[in-house]
């Protein structure tokens, strides 16, 4: 009951800008358009396009300001930007990816021209006069003249969809998807103008929205339920030349702004029949997206075989999600279902934006929705709430398709998508399952990285040592081996050292054994440290050691063995440990193999601890 009641709520939301979603989505419009060849590799003309667009500029704010992208910094007032900024903030991917939605016809559009031009010119008019007062900052006056109809646009928008009115207001709009509008420029605007343009004190932002569509009617702009050409602007008639040459440049910008993208006002006031185009089919503005094949999305998926960890392969989902299941933003996402909180892990929306790493937490419909998916390996799609919270709150979607990735990975990882930008129809049928299909690869490619990290772990586990980390002394002596080899085969010289720890038992009589584990660990970081990376340090033993030095005479040997003896000596003051090891050393000779070679080793350590300790000796 209460999930019907968000779904119908959801609707009522969602169809006025569900029906059309884009002024330039309207095929006469959209044509033109086209016909102009705008350059959609600069920023600056897509920004131009969105500017001329009051309902792709909603989707595109909303966007910008879902909460993933973290808590606005300032005040409502002050997180506005302009359409450029916006543009700028997103990249132009993102932004025309929100211009792409799918040609509407421009049957029954008339009110709504005429709207969106007197949308348009106050727009142009809220700039001019920002300029002008030096009030606020003339980009975000062009905004907000472009939006200050919000409410009319919504009842407008609920006709053309299905003849009946909206209940929801420009307000209401603006408080669910975060919107940074003023409240105070979103309408009605007060008929009775209490200034004239010629007044030198700065207007406020209402007071600067209200000249402006003033100045837009007088430049015969005019709002659809306007009921008299020029009514609204009576009171300023005392500034009258003044006005008229403001009414002027207006119409003149407004036409500059039409023309470069190849319309005109005429045309764009028309209702779209009288100058229909030939049957060509329509000039494709954008890229044109179409689902991908099937075996694309297998393909694209197998690239990431070769990944070396979680996230490239989560990266790889999100981005297939875009380009293969024509989604608008893929999200990967990794809930813990016992606790119910959830991490953006990945994300894939065409713009640059970075998204903070922090907790959400979805709503209690939205966990349950996560866990059913999750114990039956289907799709599943959330719906935002009212008020807007949890994942769609988030990530500012009013529908999203959640797909279970199967792993034995915890948390539960899901794709979260949706067609946010567009305002496209999320199916679940039809979307679910291509994205399952998606899922269910991801989870093989998942799964074989975990293998690969295991195995390889398997491997290291092997040869390791796991007290000192050192390799153990089958991998050690395997080493020599192979040194020896390459030593016969160069006629490069080779040493091996022996090393003990002296009175280790002692030591570990006095101290505990946990004191001679640690010792033991001490004097291997030493050797660690202490040798080149392309020597072997293996544990030969309980307290033993070997190095093999590959290229090393004998006498440099002993460079590196008094090095050793006293740097163990100073790490153990240090831990303090009474540490020192004996060193014996041997160097390769013609008929050596790898017992010969520790053998001696071995007598010459012997040597060191028969003459004291704490020193090398070397066989010769
Ligand atoms: P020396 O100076 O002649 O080498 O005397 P030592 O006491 O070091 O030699 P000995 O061979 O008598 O004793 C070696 C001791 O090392 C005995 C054994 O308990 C200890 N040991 C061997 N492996 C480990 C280990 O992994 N951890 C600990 N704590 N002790 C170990
Ligand atoms: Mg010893
Ligand atoms: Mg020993």
């Amino acid at each position: 009951m209460a999930q019907h009641a968000l779904l119908l709520d959801a609707l009522t939301v969602l169809q006025p800008l569900q029906s059309l979603p884009s002024m330039l989505a309207i095929r006469d419009i959209r044509r033109r358009i086209a016909a102009s060849r705008p350059d959609l590799r600069d920023r600056g003309v897509v920004a131009d396009l969105l500017a001329l667009d009051p309902l792709s500029c909603l989707r595109v704010l909303r966007f910008a300001n879902a909460p993933m992208f973290g808590p606005p910094r300032q005040a409502s007032a002050e997180r506005a930007v302009g359409v450029r900024e916006l543009v700028d903030g997103l990249g132009t991917s993102a932004v025309l990816r929100t211009l792409d939605v799918p040609v509407v016809e421009p049957d029954r559009t008339r009110r709504l021209r005429e709207l969106w031009l007197h949308s348009l010119a106050t727009a142009c008019a809220a700039r001019r006069l920002a300029v002008r007062f030096g009030s606020e900052d003339p980009e975000i006056a062009y905004l907000r003249g472009l939006l200050h109809d919000l409410t009319a646009w919504l009842q407008l928008l609920g006709q053309h969809h299905n003849g009946a009115a909206t209940n929801l207001d420009g307000h209401d709009l603006a408080r669910r998807w975060n919107l940074p509008l003023d409240d105070s420029t979103l309408g009605p605007i007060p008929q009775r103008l209490s200034r004239a343009l010629a007044s030198r004190t700065p207007p406020s932002p209402a007071e600067l929205i209200a000249l402006a569509e003033s100045l837009a009617e007088h430049a015969d702009f005019r709002h659809p339920d306007s009921p008299e050409p020029c009514d609204r602007s009576a009171s300023l008639a005392a500034s009258a030349q003044d006005v008229l040459v403001e009414a002027h440049e207006i119409a003149h910008e407004v036409e500059a702004r039409l023309t470069r993208f190849g319309l005109d006002r005429k045309g764009c006031d028309d209702a779209g029949g009288s100058h229909r185009f030939g049957n060509d089919e329509d000039a494709t503005l954008f890229q044109g997206r179409t689902r991908g094949e099937a075996y694309e999305l297998v393909l694209g998926v197998l690239t990431c075989r070769a990944a070396r960890t979680y996230r490239e392969i989560e990266s790889m989902v999100c981005a297939a999600a875009l380009r293969h299941l024509d989604l608008d933003r893929a999200f990967l996402v990794g809930v813990d279902l016992d606790s119910g909180r959830a991490f953006l892990r990945s994300k894939a929306d065409l713009s640059r934006r970075h998204v903070p790493r922090r907790a959400i937490q979805p709503t209690r419909t939205e966990l349950d929705l996560l866990r059913d998916a999750a114990t039956s390996s289907a799709a599943r799609i959330l719906v935002r709430s009212e008020p807007p919270a949890g994942l769609c709150g988030t990530l500012a979607s009013d529908r999203a398709l959640a797909i279970p990735i199967p792993t034995e990975r915890t948390p539960a990882l899901f794709l979260v998508a949706d067609r946010a930008l567009t305002g496209r129809v999320l199916d679940l049928d039809v979307d679910g399952t291509a994205a399952s299909a998606l899922a269910s690869c991801s989870s093989l490619l998942f799964e074989n990285l975990e293998l690969r990290h295991r195995r390889a772990r398997a491997e290291r586990d092997a040869l390791t040592d796991p007290l000192t980390r050192l390799a153990n002394r089958g991998y050690g002596l395997a080493r020599l081996n192979q040194a020896i080899a390459g030593s016969r085969r160069t006629g490069q010289p080779l040493s091996l050292i022996m090393a003990d720890l002296d009175e280790f038992k002692q030591l570990n009589d006095t101290l505990g054994h946990l004191e001679g584990d640690r010792a033991l660990r001490i004097a291997a970081d030493v050797l660690r440290k202490t040798c080149r990376q392309s020597d072997t340090v293996c544990r030969y033993g309980g307290e033993e050691f070997l190095v093999v030095l590959p290229d090393i005479e004998a006498s440099d040997a002993t460079i590196l063995a008094t090095r050793l003896f006293t740097a163990v000596a100073d790490a153990g003051e240090r831990a303090g440990l009474p540490l020192t090891i004996s060193i014996g050393l041997s160097a390769l000779r013609d008929e050596d193999d790898v017992d010969a070679l520790v053998g001696r080793a071995d007598r010459a350590l012997y040597a060191s601890k028969s003459r004291g300790r704490n020193r090398f000796s070397v066989d010769t």
